[in-house]
């Protein structure tokens, strides 16, 4: 068998269409503008990239952007009065404070002082709550991409035996409880799973999201399976530098029955999951129909 290519790059373009059409509509119709600001403290060149792109794209779907840079040293107390001052800025309905944070920050308190309503990450306790009691919640990006691609190619997700690989609160546990709330019997695997293999062979939908190169063999899969690689690794291979996932591409996607590559698989679908969450906040903020088909 070889495997139908998910391709996450035409497919967060197509998100990226309705969120537009939905802000030509908000703007047309309202006079409302959904707004997305993002708050970068440092200066980590990964980090500086990605909200460069989430800017860029941002725009794109016209909505509007803002960043705010902060200096490495900025303190606590500055950082949360900035984030206080988004949080009841009416023009601003998604804030993003990018990831990882200098370590003298307090990781979880910035993160809890985002309004729930605006979390577009999906990162904030309440949230998470929302998520796992199978409630309205702003649902985390990558997941959301995920789960939007499953459901795309599979249509119902019921029934089907999902094992996702990994348990971290970014990806691996949302990512858990929104094939749980589709219905899945949900396995989580982790650095402490024994026999891997053997939990990965009954998976009818394998999500891998460790950070490990081509840790996952084609032998582990079950044929016609769908595998969704999470991960992005860089790796050198004679001589060239390239980006791997977690899954071994090559010899998955001679068994499985579907495949997300890396690059261009779940990457792309995590920034328009960003843009989709916005305007999902922006419509419930004022009281309106949610788009269609942009959230879990
Ligand atoms: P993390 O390091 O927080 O979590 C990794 C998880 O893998 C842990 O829960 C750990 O228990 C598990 N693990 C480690 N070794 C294992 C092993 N040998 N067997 C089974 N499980 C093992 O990472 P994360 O933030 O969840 O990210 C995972 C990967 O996904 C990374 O490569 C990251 O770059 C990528 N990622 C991609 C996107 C995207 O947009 N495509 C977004 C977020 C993360």
């Amino acid at each position: 068998m070889t495997a139908t290519i998910i391709d996450g790059k035409e497919f967060a373009a197509r998100v990226r269409v309705k969120v537009g059409d939905h802000v030509t509509r908000l703007k047309n119709d309202h006079g409302i503008t959904p707004g997305l600001a993002v708050v970068l403290v440092g200066e980590d060149p990964a980090s500086q990239v990605y909200v460069r792109s989430k800017g860029k794209m941002t725009v794109e779907v016209g909505m509007k952007s803002v960043e705010h840079k902060l200096d490495i040293n900025t303190a606590e107390a500055d950082l949360l009065a900035l984030i206080g001052q988004l949080n009841n800025d009416p023009e601003i309905h998604g804030i993003l404070v990018q990831l990882p944070l200098p370590k003298h920050l307090n990781e979880d308190l910035v993160i809890n002082s985002i309004s729930p309503a605006k979390d577009v990450d999906g990162f904030h306790i309440s949230n998470v709550g929302l998520l796992g009691t199978g409630q309205k919640s702003m649902v985390p990006c990558t997941p959301l991409g995920c789960l939007m691609m499953l459901r795309d190619h599979h249509g119902s997700l019921s029934g089907m035996n999902a094992v996702v690989i990994g348990r971290s609160n970014i990806v691996g546990k949302p990512m858990a409880q929104l094939l749980l709330g589709d219905s899945c019997t949900v396995t989580i695997a982790h650095s402490r799973t024994k026999d891997l293999a053997d939990v990965v062979r009954r998976a009818d939908i394998v999500v891998a999201a460790v950070g490990r190169p081509e840790m996952v063999p084609g032998d582990w899969i079950k044929p016609g399976a769908t595998v969704i690689d999470v991960g992005i690794n860089r790796i050198e291979r004679d001589g060239k530098k390239k980006l791997v996932g977690d899954a071994d591409y090559e010899s998955c996607a001679a068994v499985a029955g579907a495949i997300t590559p890396v690059p261009g698989g779940v990457g792309p679908m995590t920034i328009a999951c960003l843009l989709a969450n916005t305007v999902t906040a922006c419509c419930r903020a004022h009281g309106f129909d949610e788009p269609e088909g942009l959230t879990a």
